[in-house]
């Protein structure tokens, strides 16, 4: 497949304190010298602990942020530098799925308002045309269009998930970053909405980039997986190749501390971390993950590994498993 999405050497550092950056004020590394690709139709999930920069390089994919350095290419054109007018074309065919449905829903305004909002901001319509918009976009994602004239309150969190479902596709775009889209629903409700939105890709040809924490959700929905540790990509590969064999001690760690129901993965031995996450201000020198690896050598302290992709594979360890 063709490569929709593909970033190069991409930071965001945001200035605490003092507000400019290299002054005394501390800054963060939130998304730290990332390159990635995203093909065309693919699902590419993004997995990592809370804080290690998922959602901001989610953000930064379809500039709702704008990068401190590095390049962002949309069908090959770089928008890192586009401007807001430039932007708009492009962004009509990215778009966001929020973690909480609620949040992201104005408790004021009438489900056919949500929905129809990315419309009425680029296309002139009568209300006669939106009403029949947001009539197919509600049937398409599984919701009765005669509950168009509510308000968000009145609806279970996996219904408000379907509005911002239906409010995501309705400019019909190629691309769209789902960042947590069921982590605040009921687990009883996941694997409808799960469902929901691999019926959308297949009828919408939709790229995704899937954001999340579960490593079970991501095994059922992704073809490859990104694993990031402090803004960093450690591993990149074929989701079910990555799951079986891991090649980065922290994709390992990972793996053995989710409940992933897979009798061959259970038997894998545990892996036991030491300390804590280490801070995104304060970033360990060479391996950032060093602190914390059972595997770490002197060299681990010294040199930064270089992301080395081999056989569709992208490692970032100077002591890949085997
Ligand atoms: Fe561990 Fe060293 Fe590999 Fe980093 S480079 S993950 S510290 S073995
Ligand atoms: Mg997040």
């Amino acid at each position: 497949n063709d490569i929709l999405v593909k970033v190069e050497n991409i930071k965001k550092y945001f200035a605490l304190d003092s507000g400019v950056m290299g002054d005394k004020g501390e800054v963060v590394h939130a998304v730290d010298d990332v390159s990635l690709e995203i093909k065309e139709n693919e699902t590419l999930a993004l997995v990592g602990e809370s804080g290690c920069g998922k959602s901001t390089l989610g953000r930064l994919l379809i500039r709702l942020l704008d990068p401190s350095s590095g390049h962002i290419y949309y069908k090959g054109e770089d928008i890192s530098q586009y401007s807001n007018r430039k932007m708009r074309k492009t962004r009509k065919e990215m778009q966001i799925i929020f973690q909480d449905p609620f949040a992201s829903l104005n408790p004021r305004m009438r489900i056919i308002d949500i929905i129809a909002e990315p419309l009425t901001t680029h296309i002139r319509m009568s209300q006669k045309e939106k009403k029949q918009r947001v009539s197919e976009l509600m049937k398409l994602v599984g919701l009765r269009s005669e509950y168009m004239m509510r308000y968000p309150h009145m609806f279970s969190g996996g219904q408000r998930q379907r509005i911002g479902i239906a409010r995501a596709i309705a400019l019909n775009p190629k691309f769209i970053v789902c960042d947590e889209p069921v982590s605040a629903l009921d687990v009883s409700i996941q694997s409808q909405v799960i469902n929901l939105l691999q019926d959308l890709q297949e009828q919408k040809d939709l790229t995704y980039l899937f954001i999340s924490h579960d490593l079970n959700i991501v095994s059922h929905i992704s073809d490859r997986v990104c694993v990031m540790f402090l803004g960093k990509v450690m591993e990149i590969g074929d989701t079910h190749e990555v799951y079986e064999h891991p090649l980065h001690p922290y994709t390992k760690f990972l793996l053995a501390a989710s409940p992933v129901p897979d009798p061959h993965l259970r038997n894998q031995k545990k892996l036991v971390l030491k300390g804590e996450i280490p801070s995104p201000i304060h970033v360990p020198s060479g391996c950032r993950f060093h602190t914390r690896c059972p595997f770490a050598r002197e060299i681990c302290k010294e040199k930064e590994p270089p992301l080395v992709t081999r056989e569709g594979r992208s490692i970032s360890c100077h002591f890949p498993l085997e």
